[in-house]
């Protein structure tokens, strides 16, 4: 069974302290979100959990399924089963989105066991049509020259097709229409199964009312200072921050 376990993160920028203690557990088939007002790290924490070079880790531990996955490289995240939907994804020249996804279902196989390309293709084709994408996007150089809501499509479009036990979506909702929204949500999800775990970091609540969280973090300078279900959410939407703060004496 899925289980994702991140004890006593720290992660520094540039030498200044941004992640300052971050614990949480996800299982198998839990939805999990983070909300936090702008700046206080969640951008950094998925990094930091991909293992983005610009981001140190200074104390903590993060393991999936017992492997320690602060010790790996980027590639190797992947490979042991952790995604990431970034908030700003990279344009890639020269890489189509074909090729792209097919080399990264096949870096999570053992050799000889590589996806058939017609078995990728009528894939790549079904799950474009789920979330309404023109085929013509497969032949793009990946990102370049897509819309902010293309590009967070075909985030979604990647963990479809590359199947991860830890998904994590970096403000996913960002630049999305309500339609588009929706289609999102739909995909992910799809994707919903006991043996998958998602951490949905939002600034807005509206992203939840689609994807519906078994557990709300609120995260603030570094630190998750509160956890509650989807209510959490609600209150969040209707009332800010502020009390949040004023509850346990943050100052700004
Ligand atoms: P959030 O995603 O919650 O909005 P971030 O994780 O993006 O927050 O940023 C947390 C803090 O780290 C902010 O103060 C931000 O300015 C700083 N920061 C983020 N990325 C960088 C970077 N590449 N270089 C320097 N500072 C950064
Ligand atoms: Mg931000
Ligand atoms: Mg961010």
């Amino acid at each position: 069974a899925t289980h994702f376990s991140i004890q006593g993160l720290k992660a520094e920028i540039e030498g200044k302290e941004i992640l300052k203690g971050i614990n949480l557990e996800i299982k198998g088939g839990e939805i999990h979100a983070i909300m936090g007002p702008n700046g206080t790290g969640k951008s950094t924490l998925a990094s930091a959990l991909m293992g983005h070079p610009k981001y140190e880790v200074t104390d903590g531990n993060a393991t999936l399924n017992g492997e320690d996955l602060l010790e790996m490289a980027v590639d190797e995240r992947a490979r042991a089963g952790l995604f990431l939907a970034m908030q700003y994804p990279s344009e890639i020249t020269g890489v189509t989105n074909s090729d792209f996804l097919r080399s990264a279902i096949n870096a999570r196989r053992e050799e000889g066991q590589e996806i058939s390309l017609i078995r990728f293709i009528r894939q790549l084709e079904a799950k474009m049509k789920e979330l309404d994408m023109n085929p013509e996007f497969a032949h793009r150089y990946l990102n370049e020259g897509f819309s902010g809501g293309e590009k967070k499509r075909n985030e979604i479009l990647q963990m479809m097709m590359i199947e991860p036990s830890i998904v994590i979506l970096d403000e996913i909702d960002s630049g999305l229409d309500i339609d588009a929204l929706k289609i999102v949500a739909n995909g992910v999800n799809a994707m919903r199964s006991d043996d998958r775990g998602f951490l949905i970091i939002t600034h807005y609540q509206r992203l939840l009312n689609y994807i519906k969280p078994d557990f709300v973090h609120v995260m603030m300078q570094g630190r998750i200072v509160k956890s509650g279900g989807p209510e959490l959410a609600e209150r969040l939407e209707a009332e800010g921050y502020d009390w949040v703060k004023e509850e346990l004496g943050i100052e700004d």
